[in-house]
C-alpha cells in the first residue's frame, strides 16, 4: 500500500460531491478507505466528514479568500500524511507574529495543491464541507470498507463520540474491539435527540398508553461526567466548557455518589425560578458571566452501571437515587387530555413545551429517536441560512429576506424550502447585514449567498407539496423566531422531517398541539 495522497481524497470528495444517492457516495469512500493504512484512515474520515483533526487551526474563512488563490500546482505530489503534518504545524502557531506564520504555511500548502485539491482545501478548512449527514455516510463507509456491521460502528462512534478513533480502531483490532467499547465515564458520548411531534394526540397515541412527560426547558443541552472528584461538562456538540459552568460543578461535586454520567439543560433562571431568555444562556456559556443552572433529565451511568441500554424508568430511578433535587418536573401520563393539560401548565410556566418519551425506551446516543418527541405551542424548524436579499423601503441597505435550506439527510448540500422576512426586529436586521459577509460566497443584484453557517430557528403554521422548491416541500407562514449559534448546519431539520409534517395532510393546521380534541 503506498502512500495516500491528497489528490485520491480530493477526487472522491468531488464524487461524493456530484452524486446524490446514499448508496454510490458510500462505495466511493469505502472505496478510499480500503486503500488507507492504519495512520491515515483516522485523518481521512475526518476531512471527508468536514473536520479537521486539530479542530480550529484558526484560519478563517476571509483570511482563506486571500492566501488560497495560488496558482495551482501542475502535478499531484501532497500525500494525506504531509497536509495533515502541515495542520498540525499551523495549530501550534502561537504568540506575536503567530498571524503571518500561518499565513505563510496556508500559503505554502495551496501553492503546493493542484486546481481539485486546492479546491478541496477550501472547503475543508472553511467548513463549507461539514455536514452531519455526511458523517452518517463516512460511517456506513468505514463498515463496508472493513467489512463490520453498520450497527457496531454505529454503536461505536456514538459511545466514542469519536468517528476517526472508531475508523481507526476497526482497522487495527476489528469488530471485537469495536463491541467491546463501552462508556468511560470522563469522555463525552453523543447526545440522544427529539423527533418533532406533530401533536400531542399524535405523540401520546404512538408512544402511550402511559408515557413520561417532562417540561422542556429552554436552555443548552449540557452532559456532565463525574469520576470520583473530577468533573467535566459537555455540550450537546461535546465541547468541553467545564471552565463556563462553576455552578454545574459545583453542584455536580455534590452528589451522594463515587461516578456518574448526567444528561441535561443548563438555563439561566430569574430568582423565582422562571426561565431567562435563551441568549442569557449562549451569552453565559461565553463568559461564564450569568450563572447558570443544570436541570438534570437522565442518568447514563452511576456507581459502575452503564444504564443507556436499560429503558428510561430504569434510568429516571437511578437519576431520582442520585440527582432528585435537580431533575426537570416530570410525570408519567396515561391519557392525551393528561398530555395536553401538562402541556398547557408547561407553557404557561415559561417554558418551551414538553417533551413526551416512551418509558421503556433505551437511550438513542446520537439519533433523533421516536421515542422522545418535542412538541411546542407553535411548530418551529432549525433551518440553514442559504443567502439573504437586499431589503426595500424602510429595509434598504439591510439584508433581509433570508432563504432557508433543510437539511439533506444524504449528506448533500441544504435543500431550498422557503423565504422568509417576517418576526425580524430592526436590531436582527442590522446583525444579518453586519455579519453576513463574511460568509458570502457570491452575490449578485438583489442577493447575497452564504455557505452554509447560521443556523435559524423558525416559527411555521406547517408545511406544504411544492413544485417550486427541489426538496417537493415549502414552509408555510415562516416567521424567524431567533438565531441559534449552539446548532451547526448538520443539526438543522430534515427535508424528510419536514415532509413528515405534512403526513396528516392539510387539515392539520386546524388541530394544533394546544386543541384537546
Ligand atoms: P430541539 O433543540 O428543539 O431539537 O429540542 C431538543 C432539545 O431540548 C434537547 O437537545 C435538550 O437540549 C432540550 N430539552 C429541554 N428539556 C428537555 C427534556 N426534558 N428532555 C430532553 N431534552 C430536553
Amino acid at each position: 500500500m503506498g502512500a495516500l495522497l491528497l489528490g485520491d481524497v480530493a477526487a472522491t470528495s468531488g464524487r461524493v460531491g456530484q452524486t446524490r444517492g446514499r448508496t454510490e457516495k458510500t462505495a466511493a469512500i469505502a472505496d478510499l478507505l480500503r486503500r488507507a493504512g492504519a495512520e491515515e484512515i483516522a485523518t481521512v474520515t475526518a476531512w471527508l466528514s468536514g473536520e479537521l483533526p486539530q479542530g480550529r487551526i484558526g484560519v478563517g474563512w476571509s483570511s482563506l479568500r486571500n492566501l488560497s488563490r495560488q496558482p495551482p500546482a501542475v502535478a499531484a505530489g501532497l500525500t494525506v500524511a504531509a497536509v495533515d503534518e502541515v495542520f498540525t504545524r499551523i495549530a501550534a502557531v502561537h504568540g506575536p507574529g503567530s498571524a503571518g506564520i500561518r499565513a505563510g504555511l496556508v500559503t505554502e500548502l495551496f501553492a503546493a495543491a493542484t486546481a481539485d485539491e486546492q479546491h478541496f482545501l477550501r472547503g475543508l478548512l472553511s467548513g463549507e464541507i461539514r455536514q452531519g449527514a455526511l458523517a452518517g455516510v463516512v460511517t456506513d463507509a468505514v463498515a463496508a470498507a472493513t467489512a463490520i456491521p453498520t450497527p457496531v460502528v454505529r454503536r461505536a462512534v456514538m459511545l466514542s463520540g469519536s468517528l476517526p478513533a472508531t475508523a481507526r480502531l476497526a482497522v487495527t483490532d476489528g469488530a471485537d474491539a469495536l463491541d467491546a467499547l463501552g462508556i468511560v465515564v470522563g469522555r463525552p458520548l453523543m447526545p440522544m435527540l427529539a423527533t418533532p411531534a406533530a401533536s400531542v394526540a399524535q405523540a401520546w397515541e404512538e408512544l402511550g398508553p402511559t408515557v413520561v412527560l417532562d417540561a422542556k426547558y429552554d436552555g443548552a443541552r449540557i452532559q456532565v461526567h463525574r469520576n470520583g472528584s473530577e468533573i467535566s461538562v459537555f455540550t450537546r456538540s461535546l465541547r468541553d466548557i467545564t471552565g463556563a459552568v462553576p455552578e454545574v460543578v459545583r453542584l455536580v461535586g455534590e452528589l451522594p455518589c463515587r461516578s456518574v454520567i448526567l444528561d441535561g439543560e443548563t438555563m439561566a433562571v430569574t430568582d423565582d425560578g422562571r426561565p431567562r431568555p435563551f441568549q442569557e444562556t449562549m451569552s453565559g456559556f461565553g463568559d461564564g458571566g450569568t450563572a447558570l443552572q443544570p436541570y438534570f433529565f437522565d442518568c447514563l451511568h452511576l456507581d459502575g452501571a452503564d444504564l443507556i441500554d436499560e429503558p428510561l424508568v430504569e434510568r429516571l430511578s437511578a437519576l431520582d437515587a442520585v440527582a432528585g433535587g435537580l431533575r426537570i418536573p416530570s410525570s408519567a401520563v396515561t391519557s392525551a387530555a393528561g398530555v395536553a393539560e401538562l402541556f398547557d401548565a408547561a407553557v404557561a410556566a415559561g417554558h418551551e413545551g414538553v417533551m413526551v418519551k416512551a418509558p421503556d425506551g433505551r437511550y438513542a446516543a446520537g439519533r433523533r429517536g421516536r421515542t422522545w418527541q418535542k412538541i411546542k405551542p407553535v411548530h418551529t424548524v432549525d433551518l440553514v441560512v442559504l443567502a439573504a436579499e437586499w431589503g426595500s423601503g424602510r429595509r434598504r441597505g439591510r439584508l433581509s429576506n433570508i432563504h432557508l435550506g433543510a437539511r439533506d439527510p444524504d449528506g448533500g448540500p441544504p435543500i431550498m424550502v422557503g423565504k422568509t422576512f417576517k418576526g425580524m426586529t430592526d436590531e436582527l436586521l442590522a446583525w444579518q447585514t453586519a455579519v453576513f459577509g463574511e460568509h458570502e460566497t457570491g452575490r449578485d443584484e438583489h442577493t447575497v449567498y452564504l455557505r452554509p453557517h447560521f443556523v435559524v430557528e423558525i416559527a411555521i403554521d406547517g408545511v406544504q407539496r411544492s413544485t417550486r422548491y427541489p426538496g417537493g416541500v415549502a414552509l408555510r407562514f415562516a416567521r424567524v423566531v431567533r438565531y441559534r449559534p449552539d446548532k451547526a448546519p448538520d443539526d438543522a431539520t430534515s427535508v424528510v422531517e419536514l415532509r413528515d409534517l405534512d403526513r396528516d395532510g392539510p387539515t392539520r393546521r386546524d388541530r394544533g398541539p394546544t386543541r384537546r380534541d
